[in-house]
């Protein structure tokens, strides 16, 4: 969903394939390949570079892409690849947590076992923590970042601090002295609603500040592999925690009406939750997959995209000179 998708469009950049052809056509004078350097002129759009099997397309999105910021070299490839493989599979850690908390409380509760981990909302803060330390490294993953980018990235990373004080409250503080917070949640389910709440819009906040520069060295994947760009976004992991927080939501509406209709909302408020705590843990178990792979692609030594920038700063240098 994050970079997994081979995009079969592209509407940002090119409308067509003939347009492509067009482009490549104004290409006069030599081509030479992002990744090996070997000379492109005469081979089809379409095919791959004989000697590094890099798409052409590549070659060709490299030099016409305007966008160069998304394409431009990463000032530190192997810091970056693995901060973002931190960022997810952290995330992905403490949403686990979670599962194993649930599973420890229906454990208690339907057969009667005397489980209770407090170690489980430690791990799962390890997790948040991991994934706050990877997240820095994708604050200005390359120079050409704008300034805006890389604060509204930095914004996103600072709400891992409020973050972790909320999973902790809810986790280890109301969960593990409550009795049964899924199936008798007693007093504290209200105060829990709102801290669930808040815990979404954390959430919200650092995918909101992370995206711009997530997205663009998702991008780099994609034109390695394909040649071509795809905009994929993190608003499908968003949805899952709306799609919970709508259940938060309801549970405290509940609360408001009372009587008969409240009752529906509570009960309206488990569907919604369990929608979206299984959605957003297959949606983060492939964007973890996801970063996985880009991580050789970021490290991978001479992948330029900037080797040809180089040559056309080069170009430009000699015309200026000449
Ligand atoms: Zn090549």
């Amino acid at each position: 969903m994050f970079v997994g998708q081979i995009p079969t469009d592209n509407p940002e950049h090119f409308s067509s394939d003939s347009e492509i052809d067009g482009i490549a056509r104004q290409l006069v004078g030599e081509l030479r390949c992002i990744e090996c350097g070997y000379d492109l002129r005469g081979l089809s759009i379409r095919s791959l570079c004989p000697e590094c099997q890099l798409p052409v397309r590549a070659t060709i999105l490299s030099i016409v892409d305007p966008k160069a910021e998304q394409l431009a070299p990463l000032t530190f490839p192997r810091l970056t690849g693995t901060g973002l493989v931190m960022w997810s599979s952290g995330g992905l850690l403490a949403i686990m947590m979670v599962w194993v908390l649930r599973l420890s409380e229906l454990s208690r509760d339907l057969l009667d076992l005397q489980w209770k981990p407090w170690w489980i909302p430690w791990l799962g803060l390890l997790g948040i923590g991991v994934s706050a330390v990877g997240a820095s490294a994708l604050i200005r993953p390359n120079h050409r970042v704008r300034r805006a980018i890389a604060i509204r990235a930095a914004l996103g990373v600072g709400f891992y601090a409020p973050l972790m004080l909320i999973y902790y409250t809810i986790y280890s503080r109301i969960d593990l002295l409550s009795p049964s917070p899924l199936l008798s949640p007693g007093m504290s389910s209200l105060s829990r609603s709102v801290l669930r709440l808040m815990l979404f819009a954390c959430i919200a906040v650092i995918i909101w500040g992370l995206r711009p520069n997530a997205v663009g060295l998702a991008i780099r994947s994609v034109v390695v592999r394909t040649g071509r760009i795809d905009r994929q976004s993190l608003y499908a992991v968003l949805l899952s925690f709306l799609v919970a927080a709508i259940g938060d939501a309801l549970h405290l509406l509940g609360a408001v009406i009372g009587g008969g209709v409240g009752d529906v909302f509570s009960a309206l408020q488990i569907v919604f939750v369990s929608l979206g705590s299984v959605l957003l843990t297959v949606g983060m178990i492939n964007i973890v997959i996801d970063t996985l792979r880009l991580y050789p692609v970021l490290v991978r030594p001479g992948v330029g995209l900037s080797d040809i920038f180089e040559t056309n700063d080069q170009k430009e240098r000699r015309a200026k000179q000449s």
